[in-house]
């Protein structure tokens, strides 16, 4: 697919606009709410203008497509976030390409991170994903595994945790959509009492359900669609 220049600058605009829309209408500051730009399936080329517009950060999914990106953009300092579901071969691609893991699941895997994060290299920022509509095909812990987990990772010197990030089950309502995120907000609240530990990452709200997330706290949006379009199929990122 060609790149539309344009498109992307503007979708870029337009979604910062409701960011700071939402924010107003629900009482927060809109710079608390940082918007990470879903980059998978899309080409380098896409992420360039994305950069253009003076966008950041971009999350990625798919380690056999991300890390050829990242190398191929290296010398523009982004911050790139793994948001994939994790699987434990894989964790060293993660920990030497990226700097930030938002689908964090498990010990093993945080002790994986921990150990292959090269030295040179700040800590890896970690959020811990929460399967918060207990749907059995969707990734992410159950509540009551998070303390334990949360726990475990916090003595981890090599990772940072930055907090939780979740992905519902879609729903068009906006009330629908709130509900969910108005449990993580309030499970954000409380493991930061019981750990005595300030975390700054609320990681929730997609294309279709962003407003309800920052109605409810999200401080980090993860948006794919509405900036780059559909997603591609098969490897035309290449
Ligand atoms: C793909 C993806 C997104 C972006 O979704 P859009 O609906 O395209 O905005 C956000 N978060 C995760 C975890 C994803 O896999």
């Amino acid at each position: 697919m060609k790149p539309e220049p344009l498109k992307i600058a503007q979708a870029i605009d337009t979604v910062k606009q409701q960011i700071v829309h939402a924010a107003h209408q629900f009482s927060r500051s809109p710079e608390s709410i940082q918007l990470l730009a879903v980059s998978k399936t899309h080409p380098v080329a896409d992420i360039m203008l994305a950069y253009q517009s003076g966008q950041r950060c971009f999350g990625e999914n798919y380690l056999q497509e991300a890390v050829p990106k990242i190398q191929a953009l290296r010398n523009y300092k982004l911050e790139w976030h793994f948001i994939g579901q994790l699987q434990s071969n894989k964790t060293r691609l993660v920990a030497e390409n990226f700097d930030w893991v938002q689908s964090l699941e498990t010990l093993n895997q945080a002790q994986r991170l921990n150990a292959q994060r090269p030295q040179q290299l700040p800590p890896l920022n970690v959020c811990i994903q929460i399967n918060i509509s207990q749907e059995q095909q969707k990734s992410g812990i159950e509540l009551d595994e998070l303390p334990t987990l949360a726990r475990l990772v916090m003595k981890l010197p090599r990772l940072r945790l930055r907090g939780l990030m979740t992905l519902p089950a879609p729903s068009q309502d906006f009330e629908q959509q709130r509900i969910p995120f108005r449990t993580l907000c309030t499970i954000y609240q409380q493991l930061q009492a019981e750990l005595s530990l300030e975390l700054d990452t609320l990681s929730m709200g997609m294309s279709h359900d962003m407003v309800a997330a920052i109605a409810e706290g999200a401080t980090l949006v993860r948006i794919g669609t509405a900036i780059f379009g559909e997603r591609v199929k098969s490897a035309s990122w290449q």
